[in-house]
């Protein structure tokens, strides 16, 4: 009877498609442009066009997106909607249609195609887009009571410090109606789930910071299909939705547990489980490679944290390529690529996960050690203890944490990054940066979806910054 993710998917491709958008496949996670670390939004394959740098082939276009965001990293299996890999829907306008029929089609998209009850969606608007706020109560008939005025940290997005820019607009499902309208608040995640956003890219912003109407106003949007998908399958995260949900099982089965029956702390290494696999598996697909820099790093530590993941909930042996066996199975809507790469994929997560393995247990005896003697002695784990199991046993900072704290042991973090400091300074000459800043690149996308805040995930540790 519960709507399936795939067919969520298809509603959304082919309501736009109705409407004169040319369905495009997902870019690959590791973008053309090369200031970018990896695909973090759908806008990204077509920045090009709005940047003006590029010529447009079609006036409006629809896809699915891949997307990988590390600063996420830290919310995965903590919140209810937060994965670092998740596939992000979206119509766009190049110079097209603009704010009235972007926010009409997400309007009718959301109550009339996917079936949402109008009086459960709540919008947002930029506080100063009084022709949004207007759109929506007077053309879409939403009450005002279910219009917010958020600010620029919400809703406006811009390219940089000069450049095109513009407001956004996020649609919101209410999970507590009974609540009322009296102080909601839409960041109370109790209560709402943003699962659309609404770009209007309509000014360019100068050197001295006023704002210019731009010649071609583009529309951007993005729409979670994982969220979008809790929502309409009534599952109170997105982990329990079909697109995730049978990966995680598999993961309770080979730890011998029932999901629904598990603590909340299992339950989030299951997730964990779950979404890392997942993005490991889209990662390899397309061509990143575990290695010490950039995107090779950030699929190293996934892999890492699902070893580390599965070891503690009691998973024994070599278990990566059963958890990617069935990502692999729910892949084709989502990438048809995929499961003709399915043995390649499955020969890296693999070799990397043996490597990992004997890292371990070499260096679980020492880290017992560490352990046993910050407890003996009541303190936390110093600095350079912490720093020598991750220099010499690839302890990554976060897994020491993790492990530390099932015995409430603290470590003491900033001494950590005092020893990655000195590091970083030793191995400078011979340090890679990719650096994102250049092109406002960062700049641009951080303003767009938030700043990263996961700093662990922003330096590789002697490398420099790479988010
Ligand atoms: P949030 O405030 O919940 O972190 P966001 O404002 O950062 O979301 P956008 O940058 O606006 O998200 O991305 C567009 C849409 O993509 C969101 O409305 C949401 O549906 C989805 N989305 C964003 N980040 C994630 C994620 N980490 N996991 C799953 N879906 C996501
Ligand atoms: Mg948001
Ligand atoms: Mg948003
Ligand atoms: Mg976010």
């Amino acid at each position: 009877a519960c709507i399936s993710g795939a067919e969520i998917r298809e509603r959304f491709l082919k309501f736009f498609e109705e409407r004169g958008h040319k369905r495009l496949p997902s870019s690959s996670l590791i973008p053309e442009d090369p200031t970018v670390l990896l695909t973090i939004a759908g806008m990204l394959q077509f920045k090009p066009i709005f940047l003006g740098q590029a010529s447009r082939q079609h006036a409006r276009a629809t896809t699915t997106q891949k997307c990988v965001r590390t600063n996420d990293l830290t919310n995965v299996g903590v919140t209810a909607r937060h994965h670092s890999f998740f596939e992000m829907l979206g119509n766009f306008s190049f110079g097209d249609y603009f704010k009235a029929e972007a926010c009409a089609y997400a309007w009718e998209l959301s109550t009339r195609v996917l079936g949402l009850a109008p009086e459960r969606v709540w919008v947002s608007v930029y506080e100063h887009d009084d022709e949004a706020f207007h759109l929506w109560r007077d053309k879409v008939g939403v009450p005002q009571e279910r219009i917010q005025r958020l600010g620029e940290d919400d809703n406006f997005w811009a390219s940089g410090p000069t450049g095109p820019c513009g407001p956004c607009s996020e649609l919101y499902y209410d999970f507590h109606p009974e609540r009322g309208h009296q102080g909601a608040d839409l960041n109370d995640d109790t209560r709402f789930i943003e699962f659309y956003n609404l770009v209007f890219m309509e000014s360019n912003r100068q050197q001295d910071g006023t704002l210019q109407p731009l010649a071609a106003k583009n529309i951007d949007t993005g729409l979670g299909l994982e969220r979008m998908a809790q929502i309409l399958q009534g599952v109170p995260n997105n982990y329990e939705t079909d697109l995730l949900f049978p990966i995680l099982n598999k993961a309770a089965k080979l730890a011998h547990m029932d999901y629904h029956k598990a603590d909340e702390r299992q339950k989030t290494a299951l997730k964990v489980l779950a979404d890392h696999t997942r993005a490991c598996t889209y990662l390899a697909s397309d061509g990143v490679l575990p290695s010490n820099v950039g995107r090779g790093y950030v699929l190293r530590r996934l892999i890492r944290r699902v070893v580390m993941t599965g070891r503690l909930i009691g998973i024994k042996g070599a278990f990566i390529t059963k958890l990617a066996d069935v990502a692999i199975e729910l892949s084709p809507g989502c990438d048809p690529n995929v499961q003709a790469s399915a043995r390649r994929i499955k020969k890296e997560l693999e070799a990397e996960e043996s490597r990992f393995s004997a890292t371990l247990e070499s260096g679980e005896k020492r880290l017992n050690e560490v352990l046993a003697a910050a407890k003996n002695e009541s303190r936390a784990v110093s600095g350079p203890e912490a720093f020598m199991l991750y220099d010499t046993f690839g302890f990554p900072l976060e897994i020491t944490q993790e492990l530390a704290s099932l015995h409430d042991i603290q470590i003491d973090v900033e001494g950590f990054e005092e020893e990655m400091e000195v590091q970083r300074k030793r191995s400078k000459d011979s340090a890679r940066t990719i650096d994102l800043n250049s092109g406002n690149l960062l700049g641009d996308l951080a303003a767009q979806f938030g700043a990263t805040e996961f700093t662990g995930y922003t330096h590789i540790q002697g490398q420099g910054k790479i988010v």
